[in-house]
Formats: C-alpha cells, structure tokens, sequence
C-alpha cells in the first residue's frame, strides 16, 4: 500500500466560473499538481481517479429538487445559480458529481485496504452546499456525501467530519446537527467577522443531536499559537471521548495569512501540524485510514506550498 493515494482528475478543469477573477477557478488545482511534482516522494504517490457519483448517494445528502434545479440551470446556459459566487457553465453539474464522487472512490479504496491515506483533489468545493441550495462556490457537499456512503454502505457508526478550512462548514453543520450519530468540528474565523455567519461556539447540535458539533471560531488575527492551544485543549478531548470510527477531513488552505479570503494568520507550517494532527488521530482510532478532501485556498502563491505542508504532515516526513 503507497503511503499517500490521490484521487483526482483532469475534468475538474471544466468547471469554468468565469475566468480567474473568481476566486474558485481552475488554477487552483493547476498550481497544487504543480507543487505536489516537486516533491521529493511524488514518485511513491498513487494516483487514482474518482468516478461519478450515484444518484442514489447524491440523494442521501441533498434533495431531488436541488438536483434537478443544478441540472436545468446548467443545461439552460445560467451563469450562476442564486448568487454571483455560485457561478457556473455546461459542464458544472458533471464535474460537481464527479467532485463528490471521489469520496466515494477514496471510501471504497479505504475499505478493501488499498489504500490507507486518500486526498481528494477536487473542485467545485462542498462544505457550504446545504441540502436544498448551493452556497458559496459550493453545489454538492463532498463531505456530506463521503459521510453518508461510509454510513450506509460500510455501516460506520461514529464519523467523525474535521473541517480547518477558514470558514465554517454550514452545510455540513446542518446535515449532522439533528442526528445522535457524528462528529462535526470546525475551527474557522468567528462568524461575527466572516462568511457564512454560522459556527458560533454555542452551535452544538439540536436535540437528539446536542452535543455532536464542536465549533471553535477564532478572531480576526489568530495565528498557529492558538490553534494548536485549541486543538490541545478543546479538540483532541472531544476526539477522545468520541472515538471515531471513521475520519473525514475538509481540508481548506485559506486561513494562510497570505490569503485573501480570511483575517485568520496561519503560517505555511500549520498546515503540517494539521497533517500530523489529523494523522496522530487516525492511527490511534481508525488504524491509520483517512480521507482528506479539498475545500478552499484561493491565494495561488501559497496555495501549493500549504498542500504540500499538510502532505508532509500526514506522511510524517
Ligand atoms: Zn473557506
């Protein structure tokens, strides 16, 4: 087994949002391959590619509505759906299912032990996509689905979904929040100062589901110092007492301080300490396996740098 499988493909070029004033364009998985080349243990990598998602695990995360809608407006030459950020064109909804299919694949290699450590490297994005609507350059819920695959098909009890990107997961906060089962943590720039306005701490699941988010929103200007307090403290207790069974990571790169899209201050070299983080979790509860998947990092000059970083912590070299 190769320390490090990565599951991506060409046609997530196609998804064209306009050019590259969006933030979310094509570079951007252009500038990571460029970066993953260099490095020294490339040559040890797998790579694998993602096949289209199912329908049916689609429909376990989102609407049949949405799906339709996704559809039409894409077919009928929309430019975007709901919102400018949301922008789209032909190919959108096929490179969006191609997108949520690499859970699917990375899921699947994971449990057949052919693979121990999956990144998904993919785009459109998906922890802003809700059930019924896209939001935030997002359509389907990559990680939402990759969930609900591992639940229903591999009979996974205790998921748990950890989510560094700079912005707060909303989407999928509200897949879990109501369900006894999963873990969603999210550590993000405080909704207060940053999109989409959710992830307050009191946010901790309805009902049945009290208990199963943990959001840890940090202010304007938080550095690594204070992650790493806050993954110490707060983060590895609740890991601990939850026992995962399964780890699912939403690996965003825009709270980098160069990046544009947050005020959040991270170095470079955070991004490795997330990588051994989410590694250390792995080999104590789930036998080493997880499966990383793409979410934002928008500022190209250190977008690939910070991939590679968090790769370097996963493998521990
Ligand atoms: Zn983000």
């Amino acid at each position: 087994m190769t320390a490090l499988t990565i599951i991506s493909d060409c046609c997530y070029q196609d998804h064209d949002t306009g050019g590259d004033d969006h933030p979310e364009n094509s570079k951007r998985l252009r500038i990571i391959d460029e970066a993953l080349v260099m490095q020294d243990n490339f040559s040890s990598y797998s790579f694998v590619r993602p096949r289209v998602a199912e329908r049916e695990c689609l429909l376990a995360a989102h609407s049949e509505s949405w799906l339709f809608r996704f559809e039409e407006a894409v077919l009928s030459g929309k430019n975007y759906i709901d919102h400018p950020d949301n922008q789209i064109c032909f190919d959108s909804y096929d490179v969006a299912m191609l997108s949520a299919g690499a859970g699917l694949t990375a899921i699947d290699l994971l449990e057949n032990d052919e693979a121990g450590n999956v990144f998904c490297l993919v785009r459109p994005p998906g922890h802003h996509a809700e059930a019924k609507i896209p939001f935030g350059f997002c359509f389907f819920n990559n990680c939402v689905v990759a969930a609900r695959y591992w639940q229903q098909k591999y009979h996974k009890k205790r998921v748990l979904i950890f989510d560094f990107d700079a912005h707060h997961g909303n989407g999928i906060q509200s897949a879990f929040e109501e369900e006894a089962n999963g873990l969603y943590i999210s550590i993000h720039e405080h909704p207060s100062f940053s999109y989409p306005g959710t992830g307050y701490m009191d946010e901790t699941g309805i009902g049945k589901g009290k208990g199963t988010i943990l959001n840890v929103p940090l202010l304007p200007g938080a550095g690594d110092e204070k992650v790493k307090e806050k993954l110490e403290k707060i983060v590895l207790p609740q890991i601990t007492k939850f026992q995962p069974d399964a780890i699912i990571v939403a690996a965003g790169f825009d709270g980098h301080k160069a990046d544009f899209m947050s005020g959040l201050q991270y170095s470079t070299e955070m991004y490795q300490t997330f990588g051994e983080t989410v590694k250390s979790w792995a080999d104590t509860f789930t036998g080493g396996k997880i499966l990383s998947i793409l979410e934002g990092g928008y500022e190209l000059s250190v977008l690939g740098e910070s991939v590679t970083a968090y790769v370097d912590g996963l493998l521990g070299s």
